[in-house]
């Protein structure tokens, strides 16, 4: 189906929006009143630069407060509308959004509804207009969509049909299986917004917390096929009033919206996509720095050994089992400092991940970075993270190891990346989940929300279904500084106590934890003689969920990465986000080493 989005959903000025929305592939926008009075272009340049674009002009909206008012107001109203009516021939659109009536004037009287809204489509007729109506969740009278629509049917109109807000249709808790029931020729207009599920008064929700299909907690598809099986044919069109798409960049939002419509028609059959190749582990992670130095220390500390360098570049890869965390002294770690850059993915089919990727609109990265390296399928992720899907030790693939010159053998010993903690640019959480799941296809769990001494954090894990691949999403307060964009890379071990004593043998910084977190775990669990004092000493923190035992703890951060040694039993699921706050405030305590 065609895509089409409101300018009120994408921030900057008109002609940001609609460059905007043309990149990212809309075939069409809604025009936003607002948006239109304070641009500087004439409704005729307006209308010339979406076709320049490529975009139609699908819908100009809103219009309020038209119906069920008495004769002398409507009569103003009509002359308020024919401004409208002229001013989109200008523009060259043919339908108008008109919200039901929020004003005290408004009367409880359907009949009289019905009559106005038949004379608005009369006048609406005259410059070939179409008026699609839309019960707005907080109407005075008509607040549901089978509501607007029996008015619309009683109008009995052609230029007169009905708009489907999801958003309002959701919202209410309405039943949208009534939408088949109305004839498709008569929907004039979808609006598609999903929500989280919040308990707040219904119009500061819609106004502040929209946001793009699949990124809330409302069932759109489902609505979707509910209009498609009515017979509807117009475009499916996002209209997301959300605080913070108005502040961010224009440009990856439009992204993350297109994105969420290919998702949307995929999930219900309408436009199929490549297959999502679900990553099987994680191959390495990969950290940039201006000097190999203390991020080495707190590596080899930690048991991994320095096991090749990369042919051709500043880059040596450290292992310990199956845990690979390359060290990249390249150019780009001079600007940008010391910070997690790339995650390899091991892929069952790189080649397939890579399509899925880009159909999704993931920018993919140019294959070869130097003539005799391995051809490798990567995609940036929307904070920039470099993902790479690989074939690690697969004859028939490209290995990325082969582009690296064996330096000695790691001491035998099991490891590997428990997890990634990978936080985002504050205006990137929602886009960042939706990302990891549709284009690799992982599982999101709840959003989890953690207190952190100057602001919050929320934080949402994605997996694949064995749980050999975590990534934990998290956003900062707003706008997150650079130093507060720490990432982590946590690394599994079955004996967390040996580790963490290893570490600090071997010269390693462990994070220290305040007593009083030691005072509350006694109060809250029961340990065995000791276990707390050693647990004590060493900074690890705990955690119990219905299924097992969590251990773990921190290393000193290293520009914005640090090092989690982590002990999973009995098939616990979690990141010990309960203890989060408290490492968040000992992090604070302390200054990264550099
Ligand atoms: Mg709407
Ligand atoms: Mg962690």
């Amino acid at each position: 189906m065609r895509t089409s989005i409101a300018t009120v959903s994408l921030s900057g000025s008109l002609t940001e929006k609609l460059t905007a929305a043309s990149r990212a592939g809309f075939d069409g926008v809604e025009i936003f009143e607002n948006d239109l009075l304070a641009s500087p272009l004439a409704p005729e340049e307006i209308r010339a630069r979406c076709a320049d674009l490529g975009l139609t002009i699908d819908l100009y909206q809103p219009m309020r407060d038209i119906e069920a008012v008495p004769e002398g107001e409507f009569v103003r109203n009509l002359r308020r509308a024919r401004h409208k009516f002229e001013l989109m021939r200008r523009l060259g659109t043919d339908t108008v959004l008109v919200c039901s009536s929020v004003s005290p004037l408004a009367l409880d009287d359907d009949a009289l509804a019905a009559a106005q809204l038949a004379r608005l489509a009369d006048l609406a007729q005259e410059f070939g207009v179409r008026v699609a109506y839309e019960a707005l969740a907080w109407g005075r009278h008509v607040s549901t969509y089978e509501h607007a629509w029996s008015i619309v049917e009683a109008a009995g109109h052609p230029a007169l049909g009905t708009c489907l807000d999801s958003f309002h249709i959701l919202s209410r808790g309405s039943d949208p299986k009534g939408i088949e029931d109305i004839p498709g020729e008569k929907i004039f207009f979808l609006q598609l917004a999903d929500a989280p599920l919040l308990a707040m008064d219904v119009l500061q929700w819609s106004r502040h917390y929209r946001c793009f299909p699949g990124q809330g907690g409302f069932d759109i598809a489902g609505l979707v096929q509910h209009v498609v099986r009515a017979g509807y044919d117009g475009p499916l069109s996002l209209e997301v009033f959300n605080d913070v798409f108005r502040q961010a960049e224009a440009g990856p939002t439009a992204v993350d919206a297109r994105r969420s419509l290919l998702v949307l028609q995929e999930s219900i059959g309408l436009a199929p996509l490549p297959e999502p190749v679900v990553p099987t582990g994680i191959a390495f992670a990969e950290i940039v720095t201006p000097d190999a130095e203390p991020v080495s220390a707190v590596l080899g500390a930690l048991g991994l050994t320095r096991t090749a360098r990369h042919r051709s570049k500043p880059v040596d890869l450290w292992e310990r089992g199956e845990a690979r965390v390359l060290v990249n002294t390249g150019p780009s770690a001079r600007r940008d400092g010391t910070g997690l850059a790339a995650v390899g993915l091991e892929s069952p089919d790189p080649a397939g991940a890579a399509r899925r990727a880009e159909a999704l609109l993931a920018p993919v990265l140019p294959r070869r970075r130097a003539p005799e390296d391995a051809l490798l399928d990567a995609v940036a992720a929307p904070d920039g993270t470099e993902l790479f899907f690989c074939a690690t030790g697969r004859p028939e693939l490209p290995d990325w190891r082969t582009d690296f010159e064996p330096l000695e053998t790691a001491e035998p010993g099991v490891g590997r990346i428990d997890h990634l903690a990978l936080t985002q640019p504050w205006h990137h959480f929602d886009e960042a989940a939706l990302f990891h799941s549709s284009v690799l296809g992982l599982n999101g769990q709840e959003s989890v929300d953690v207190a952190d001494p100057y602001g919050l954090f929320r934080s949402r894990a994605v997996t694949n279904s064995t749980g050999s691949v975590r990534i934990a999403l998290a956003v900062g307060p707003a706008p997150t500084e650079d130093e507060t964009r720490a990432q982590h890379i946590a690394l599994a071990t079955d004996d967390v106590v040996a580790a963490a004593r290893r570490f600090r043998e071997a010269g390693g910084s462990l994070l220290p934890m305040p007593a009083n977190y030691y005072d509350d775990l006694a109060a809250r669990y029961e340990f065995t003689e000791g276990e707390l004092a050693t647990y004590r000493e060493l900074g690890i923190l705990y955690d119990r969920d219905a299924q097992g035992e969590f251990r773990h703890c921190y290393t000193r951060t290293v520009g914005r990465v640090f090092f989690e040694l982590v002990q999973r039993d009995g098939g616990y699921q979690g990141y010990g986000a309960q203890n989060a706050p408290v490492r968040l405030a000992a992090q604070h305590a302390q200054r990264p080493l550099r």
